[in-house]
């Protein structure tokens, strides 16, 4: 965040840099022996300083828009100050600046764009959607290089949960860039997707969901969703085997599947089923990540949670300290039960009151599973915390 020390440290650097113009063009001008006896223009950037320094903001605006539409050789200076004002949260003096730079009759197309762009950007920061849509249109469609308009113009459309139109701009951007856009095309189809579901429009939700497994084939958010689709029209072996693919491929997803994968398996009386599909997983790394979800999903059935919990428990030394290990491995039949199902229970309370999900990408934390990370606005790249997050936990926890 800018701070009014940041604004003046900018000033100064203006103060100096002007100076530094004004002698060049000093010289300049004896080396020419012009007789002109125009004032030498840095004398109004100083005015306006001065002003800036007196917190005499909106006179050294007057200033410094009067100066943009004569000053030719401080056009960059005046973007700078522009973009600072847009830091500032000065949004009405910022797009005041950019609209007198577009007003000016002699502008190359680049410098030209360049204002388009910033004012969009002003536009943005303001919250006036379509007014910034409709500026970085136009830069993409004009600009020798439209990739950064394209960027801004997908982000817009996104927040505005304007699939169809992401996609058209995505595929743009794939062209110019050169870079696969498959993973956010399928995400804005599952968007889609799940739109139609909630509307109960299983017909279309399927369309969506065909096109979102073109764009990316191995994407579990549609496995995940064809599934519930599934199951939503009777076929409860296809989204058992859907979800098992999810498992299978991506086992972090499991706290997201668990719940679904119990429902199916108990409603077809085949606990042993869901059994047999995740006990591959506790000798691997993932093992911690079932017990998680045992504890997240408050699920004790069938004996795999349960092994994979004991697991847990007793593996790390700080956590078998915190939930006594020991009278775990006394105890047994109903009341070894009563133990596990306290202790998760009271582990399960502790993560919830801390962030549960991590974003790979930019490590932004959160309490929910999002598939777009609200940090970095990246599409599948955050997963449940394969550890109990003691630390956020400790963190976060209300002092007694
Ligand atoms: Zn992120």
């Amino acid at each position: 965040m800018p701070t009014e020390s940041t604004f003046l440290l900018f000033a100064l650097f203006m103060v100096a840099a002007a100076a530094g113009w004004a002698y060049a063009r000093f010289l300049d001008r004896r080396d020419r022996d012009s007789q002109e006896d125009e004032p030498p223009l840095s004398q109004g950037y100083l005015r306006g300083l001065n002003l800036l320094l007196d917190d005499e903001t909106d006179k050294a605006l007057e200033m410094f828009v009067r100066m943009i539409a004569t000053d030719d050789e401080a056009l960059d200076t005046h973007f700078a100050l522009g973009s600072l004002f847009r830091r500032r949260g000065e949004l009405d003096r910022a797009i005041r600046i950019h609209q007198n730079i577009l007003a000016r009759p002699d502008l190359s197309s680049v410098q030209r764009h360049t204002a388009l762009f910033a004012l969009g950007e002003d536009y943005l920061r303001a919250g006036l959607m379509d007014r910034a849509e409709s500026l970085f249109r136009q830069v993409a469609e004009q600009a020798e290089d439209p990739e950064p308009a394209l960027g801004r113009l997908v982000g817009i459309l996104e927040s505005l949960g304007e699939w169809e139109q992401a996609i058209i701009v995505r595929h743009e951007l794939e062209k110019v860039s050169g870079e696969r856009q498959d993973v956010p095309v399928a995400h804005y189809y599952c968007e889609l997707a799940e739109r139609a579901l909630g509307n109960g429009e299983s017909r279309v939700a399927r369309g969506w969901l065909k096109k979102a497994q073109r764009a990316r084939r191995a994407l579990p958010r549609g496995a995940i969703l064809r599934a519930r689709l599934a199951e939503h029209e009777g076929d409860s072996a296809l989204a058992w085997r859907l979800l098992s693919e999810v498992v299978r491929g991506s086992p972090a997803l499991l706290p997201e599947v668990l719940p679904d994968l119990h429902r199916l398996a108990s409603r077809r009386e085949d606990l042993a089923g869901l059994d047999a599909l995740l006990r591959p997983l506790l000798t691997t790394r993932e093992a911690p990540g079932v017990a998680y979800a045992a504890i997240t999903c408050d699920l004790l059935d069938p004996p795999v949670l349960e092994e994979a919990l004991i697991g847990l428990l007793t593996g790390d030394d700080t956590l078998a300290s915190l939930v006594d290990a020991p009278a775990l491995a006394q105890a047994s039949g109903e009341a070894r039960r009563q133990l596990l199902e306290r202790m998760s229970g009271g582990l399960r309370r502790l993560v919830h009151r801390g962030p549960r999900y991590q974003c790979g990408s930019c490590g932004h934390r959160s309490q929910r599973m999002s598939w777009q990370c609200p940090g970095c606005r990246s599409w599948d790249t955050t997963r449940a915390a394969a550890t109990l997050p003691l630390d956020t936990v400790l963190e976060t926890s209300p002092r007694q």
